[in-house]
Parts: C-alpha cells; structure tokens; sequence
C-alpha cells in the first residue's frame, strides 16, 4: 500500500517548490471561465435562430475538458520535463539578462517571434501538427475553442523553440511566463462578438478577425495568420490573409469525437499508420517532418510512381 503521508510530504515539497508565475494560466482560469459565461448569454437567444449555432454544448464541453487536462498536466510536465531541460540549456547562455520592464517587453516580443514559428512549424510538420490538430478540431468558434489544447505539446518538444531565448540569456521560467501570457492573450481572439477592430489595431495585433480566419478551412485561409500576439511577423513573412468570407470553422478532414483521448492521439495513431505501411525506410521517417497532407507515391496501377502529392490540405485528420 502506498503510504499517503509520504506522497503527501513529497506532492507538498514539489508544490513549495513552484512559482506564482507557474500557475498564470490556472490563476486567471476564473476570468477564461467568466468570458465564456458572458459570451454564452451574449449568443444564446440568437443561437436558436442560427442554422450553425455559435455555441454547441457537446463541443464546448470538449474543449473544456481539453482544456481542463492540459492546464493541469502541463504544469506538472513543465516541472518534470521542460524546467530541468531549460534550466540544463541556461548554462550555455551568451549573456545574463536581469528582468525590468524594458528587457520583459523585449523577452515579450521574443517569445512571440519564437511562437511565430513554433504555430507555423505546427502547421507544416506532421509531428508538430499531431499536438497542434487538437486546436483545430472544433467546427465551433467561441471562447472555449482556446481551450482546446493537447498536453501532448511538451512531448512534440514545443519548448525547443523558446530555447533560443534560453540561450540569449534570459530566465527559463521568465520565458515561461511571457508565454503563459502570450497564450493568456489569445483565449481573447477566440470569438465572433466583434468583427474588426480600429486598424492600427489590425495592422499591428492578432485579433479575433485574424484568428477566425486562422481556424477556417477555405482553401484561402489554410495557413495563414500564425501571430499569437501580434499579426506583424504575418505580414513580414508571407503568411498573412485578411478575413473576408465567412470562415467554415474546423479540419479538412475532421475529425469526428467527443472522446478526449481519441481528440488527443487520433493524428499520432494516423502518422504511425502512415509509417508503418511498407516501403522504404527514408520514405516513412518522411512523415515525421513532411507537411501533414504529403503522402507517399505508391506504385500500384491506381497510384502511379510519380503521382502528385495532394496540395494545400495541411488539416490532415481520419476518423477512428
Ligand atoms: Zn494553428
Ligand atoms: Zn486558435
């Protein structure tokens, strides 16, 4: 039998040993909990009206529970995993950054650049898409569709694309904490309540017009807008589309569940499939790092050798 005084000793030490900044999504889950709230009595008369209702029950109640499991479970990776691995890097910084306003609003806009190409690589690399397709997966768009999240993340290796900022010298858990709020910011862009903003604030911010069309599957939207804070790197790398049309919310291929786990692992499940299918073996590694629609050439009579690979359908997904 375990002995729970020892467990208790052990989980007690552990929680000593965290900061309050650690914590900075679980802390403001109030106020995530409050949005939503305002939102679903903001929508819910009109929503007996719409024929594709802003809010469904069984779809936030996914997202929430998503989202649930991963603001717990990432925390505990965090301290398991991707702490000691930073802390490890730290060592080899180039210089030593003490945190005031200024250099925080540098670490700020650092952590951005960084999450500018972890989303983008997120999207054009099946092993990071695996974590990443669970964002996707909702044909809702509402305040709980930030919620949906996979604890995957930090095994896929999320974090080596913060280690940059490791290695410039700044603090591993400062690091943390700018993205904790990078990603505290982007619950808010998750909505249909507003439809534009001023435009200096469009030219310059990720804003709920932005990310609509981040999460559309029309073929204009599909990778485009991977700003988490700011739209600028969009624009000064190609990615950037303005929202015109009304983005159909969801994957191209999508998938259908309601069960978390099976929300979780059905691309990892889909990338092992698609590895473990005979040929050659630099073939079948390429899916680990192709774009998640690439698919081998297979030389039967339907597929010839050179057939090409499909285009532009990166929200690769199967049903189970
Ligand atoms: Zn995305
Ligand atoms: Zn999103």
């Amino acid at each position: 039998m375990p002995d729970l005084d020892s467990f208790r000793t052990v989980a007690m030490n552990w929680v000593a040993q965290t900061d309050l900044k650690d914590w900075t999504l679980v802390l403001l889950s109030p106020l995530f909990f409050l949005t939503v709230l305002v939102e679903w009595l903001r929508f819910r008369r009109a929503d007996k009206q719409r024929s594709t209702p802003i809010y469904d029950l069984r779809d936030s109640m996914d997202s929430m529970t998503l989202g649930g499991v991963y603001t717990f479970l990432d925390v505990l990776i965090v301290f398991a995993l991707v702490l000691p691995a930073m802390e490890w890097a730290h060592q080899f910084r180039l210089t030593t950054i003490a945190i005031t306003p200024w250099t925080f609003a540098a670490l700020y806009l650092g952590v951005e650049f960084c999450y500018y190409w972890f989303h983008r690589a997120s999207h054009r690399i099946r092993w990071f898409w695996c974590a990443h397709v669970v964002h996707h997966a909702s044909e809702h768009m509402n305040f709980t569709t930030a919620m949906r999240q996979s604890w995957l993340y930090s095994f896929a290796g999320n974090w080596l694309f913060y280690t940059p900022m490791v290695l410039l010298g700044f603090e591993p858990r400062w690091v943390l904490f700018a993205l904790s709020l990078n990603l505290a910011y982007q619950f808010f862009v998750h909505t249909q309540w507003v439809y534009k903003l001023p435009r200096p604030i469009e030219f310059i911010f990720n804003t709920p017009s932005h990310h609509r069309a981040h999460h559309g599957r029309n073929p204009r939207y599909i990778d485009k807008n991977y700003g988490g804070t700011l739209i600028v790197f969009d624009r000064l790398f190609g990615t950037f589309v303005e929202e015109a049309e009304t983005p159909d919310y969801g994957l191209v291929r999508q998938v259908h569940s309601h069960n978390s786990i099976w929300l979780t692992i059905h691309e990892w499940v889909a990338m092992a499939r698609d590895m473990l299918r005979p040929g050659p073996l630099n073939q079948r590694l390429r899916h680990l790092w192709a774009p998640p629609e690439w698919e081998r050439a297979t030389s039967t009579r339907d597929n010839p050798p050179h057939a090409p690979e499909r285009s532009s359908r990166p929200h690769h997904a199967t049903r189970p």
